[in-house]
């Protein structure tokens, strides 16, 4: 083992991606979490509904897609039989408008041709404008000439109003987490490029069935720790300092400690209070960067109904009518997926006009919804609304992202926010987190030459 010490700040899925690569690459290194817990914005949460043990839910419903190969990979790393924790199932998307959209059993491009011939919910000509405008991102090889909103993207390329509302704009909200008036075309494109345009088994859904800790944090950190490294949580680093070569964190409530190396894998709107105020000159345009982002948020509204509701599928699409009160976007049946049967999600992503509703408006006027579009009986025994407002960073046309690799030697980043071709994704998380530390290594390496 490399004698350097090296810290990793965040244990969020891209610093534990980072500390196993570290381990890989023959570095044993400190993760300080200032949680009590694992797994940053896709973690555990529990709901005590008054029996002995209280429910697992997670902090937000997540997807995963076949085209996720770093999270697989690094799943596969660990020991996680992924058929215990995932349901994978055909790309199948279903709303409660009428559409109906399901990969065929074929090879790709056929897979989602057959899928569009047969779609329902869409009318001829829809259908044969979204082959279009995805046979020709598939001969410019997914790139545009200049990143342009979603909008105008599918405006330019003649797409019908109901290709748009019914297609385009729930899957760019759903992928990219930010409405598509002001979402990038290029991401999307680049999502679109790893799933829907490439093999029949990258565009499959990957729909948990355990709580999101047993995903990958919990069996990260077991795999860290038995070959040496250390997981602290409850550890809050508040800045970081030069001292010489080495990097000084200071940590709340406990002596500060100097490390070789430092993967900071903290969210990019905590970037700027840590390296604040120090001689950090050289990360001012990271700063800048950090500050430049903006946030979206997700809803995810758990509902509790008698045990004996059961959805005709596990995932689908609501049909969405603000103007209705219908605010919800996708539905989740939990006890199709490892949870407690009777339990439903209903995800809102990006922001809108149901942030100016309190949670149990919210959480009523959801429930209404449910009724309305799918006959669900009555109103909920009880729930719970979660809303992370910091879910993801907006992915807007032509952002600046910052590089792993920072101006301060021995100082990396990790995290979704990162530059990559992916928006904020588990899958960026883990990428970057491999990245950060392959060139964390490479640096502290050419230091012993
Ligand atoms: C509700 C919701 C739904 C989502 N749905 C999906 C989905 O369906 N599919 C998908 O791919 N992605 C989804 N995402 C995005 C995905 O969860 C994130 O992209 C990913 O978890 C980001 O991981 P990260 O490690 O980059 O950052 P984080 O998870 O934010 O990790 C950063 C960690 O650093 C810690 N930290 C911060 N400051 C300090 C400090 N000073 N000292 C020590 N530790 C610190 C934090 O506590 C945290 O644990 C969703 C996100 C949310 C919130």
């Amino acid at each position: 083992m490399s004698k350097a010490r090296v810290a990793v700040i965040g244990a969020g899925w891209a610093g534990l991606s980072a500390a196993v690569a570290l381990l890989r690459l023959r570095h044993q290194p400190v993760i300080f979490e200032s949680a009590r817990q694992l797994g940053g914005r896709a973690r555990r949460v529990e709901w005590d509904v008054g029996g002995d043990t209280p429910l697992a839910l997670d902090n937000g419903q997540h997807i995963l897609i076949g085209a996720y190969s770093s999270t697989l990979a690094l799943m596969a790393t660990l020991g996680i039989d992924t058929g215990k924790v995932l349901l994978r199932t055909p790309l199948h998307l279903e709303s409660t408008s009428g559409l109906r959209l399901v990969a065929a059993n074929l090879g790709a491009p056929w897979h989602l041709a057959l899928a569009l011939a047969r779609a329902r919910g869409l009318s001829v000509h829809a259908r044969v404008r979204i082959a279009y405008l995805l046979g020709r991102a598939r001969l410019t090889g997914w790139r545009l000439t200049h990143d342009l909103t979603v909008q105008d993207w599918l405006v330019q390329a003649h797409q019908p109003q109901q290709a748009i509302d019914e297609l385009w704009a729930p899957l760019c909200v759903a992928a990219l987490n930010t409405p598509f008036t002001i979402a990038s075309a290029q991401v999307f494109l680049n999502v679109l490029r790893d799933s829907l345009g490439a093999s029949r088994s990258a565009s499959d859904l990957l729909l948990p069935i355990a709580p999101l800790d047993q995903l990958l944090p919990i069996p990260a950190a077991a795999h860290i720790e038995a070959r040496g490294g250390v997981v602290r949580t409850g550890a809050r680093v508040t800045s970081l300092a030069r001292r010489g070569k080495t990097i000084e964190l200071a940590i709340a409530g406990a002596a500060a400690e100097t490390f070789d190396g430092v993967v900071l894998a903290v969210a990019g709107h905590h970037v700027p209070s840590l390296i604040e105020g120090q001689p950090w000159e050289a990360l001012a345009s990271l700063r800048a960067q950090c500050e430049a982002m903006t946030w979206q948020p997700i809803t995810t509204i758990y509902l509790r109904y008698p045990e004996h509701t059961r959805l005709a599928v596990p995932m689908q699409a609501l049909k969405e009518n603000t103007g209705q009160g219908d605010y919800g976007q996708w539905l989740f049946d939990k006890g199709q997926l490892g949870g407690p049967s009777g339990l439903l999600a209903v995800v809102i992503s990006a922001q809108g006009p149901h942030q100016d509703l309190a949670h149990e408006d919210l959480a009523r006027s959801v429930g209404l919804q449910l009724q309305r579009q799918l006959g669900v009986d009555g109103a909920p025994l009880s729930w719970r609304a979660i809303s992370e407002k910091r879910a993801t960073f907006a992915c807007t046309t032509a952002l600046q992202r910052p590089e792993v690799r920072t101006t301060v030697n021995g100082l990396t980043l990790a995290g979704d926010y990162t530059q990559s071709d992916y928006p904020a994704t588990l899958e960026g998380a883990v990428r970057s987190g491999e990245a950060a530390a392959q060139e964390l290594a490479s640096q502290l390496a050419q230091r012993e030459r």
